[in-house]
């Protein structure tokens, strides 16, 4: 079972993508725990490369932070070569791993089944599964946006029941806003953010629905962050380019919980 999350809202997450090597990921760490200064930041996430995983774990001990992975494989053991399995994760006290990320689905041809195997195999060993739907730039305009995100949705948590999509995690990242400088508007991303609530409700419970945490993602930075977060279903944010340093990634989390915060409890 996954311990259940805080309920400290906002949850601010950066994933590093595949940056930082173990010596730039203990500079980081170490950086982030001398700007957390309070403790208004909600529940703060760093999801580094496998390589740098017990470094951020070992320099994090003691603090709020969370860590968790970037990708894990859907079967516990065997020979699956260059693979990383969830009770490998665990064991080096992941949180999360994030899932159906974009670069995923479109760099390496994750498909939908792929992706609920995996998440499977997360909420088996304990781990918040992040799952991450959005549409690409073409797909909004078609007026597909909110058919695609469903589909991901109902797909990747087919055959869940309601106690596991309770400890699961969701990011709407809309394909077009990733790593291009172009943000959702609040506006944009609270109709998406609604929707997949409404989803939520009836795919798992009324109660889950208001308790599961949306993340946004896609171009969050320091300027944005703040009237993002305020958005009441926007619980948080999942950073990456802008989080690649320390300060920005604290500087996005305090934006965060200033507007957006605790007021959502
Ligand atoms: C991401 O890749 O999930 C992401 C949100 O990236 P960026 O913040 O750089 O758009």
């Amino acid at each position: 079972m996954s311990p259940p999350l805080s309920p400290q809202r906002p949850i601010i997450g950066t994933s590093w993508k595949m940056n930082l090597t173990r010596g730039e990921a203990r500079a980081y760490v170490r950086r982030l725990r001398e700007l957390l200064d309070d403790d208004h930041v909600g529940l703060v996430f760093v999801l580094p490369p496998f390589t740098a995983i017990d470094v951020v774990r070992d320099e994090l001990a003691g603090s709020a932070v969370l860590h968790g992975a970037q990708n894990v494989h859907h079967a516990d053991l065997g020979a699956h070569t260059g693979e990383v399995s969830a009770p490998m994760l665990a064991e080096l006290g992941c949180r999360f791993v994030i899932l159906g990320h974009s670069e995923r689905r479109h760099l390496f041809r994750e498909t939908d089944d792929d992706i609920a195997r995996k998440v499977a195999a997360a909420l088996r060993h304990g781990l918040h599964p992040l799952l991450c739907v959005g549409e690409t730039a073409e797909e909004r305009r078609q007026g597909l946006t909110f058919t695609v995100v469903e589909g991901q949705l109902r797909a990747a948590w087919a055959g869940l029941g309601a106690d596991e999509i309770a400890r699961s995690v969701l990011a709407y990242e809309p394909v077009w806003a990733i790593g291009t400088g172009l943000n959702a508007t609040p506006a944009q991303a609270a109709e998406v953010h609604g929707y997949l609530r409404g989803l939520v409700s009836e795919l798992a419970s009324k109660e889950t629905a208001q308790s599961l945490r949306i993340l946004y993602g896609g171009s969050v930075k320091p300027d944005n962050a703040a009237a993002l977060t305020q958005v009441p279903d926007i619980d948080g944010a999942l950073v990456g380019g802008a989080a690649l340093q320390a300060q920005g990634f604290i500087t996005i989390a305090k934006k965060s919980a200033s507007r957006g915060g605790s007021s959502k409890e």
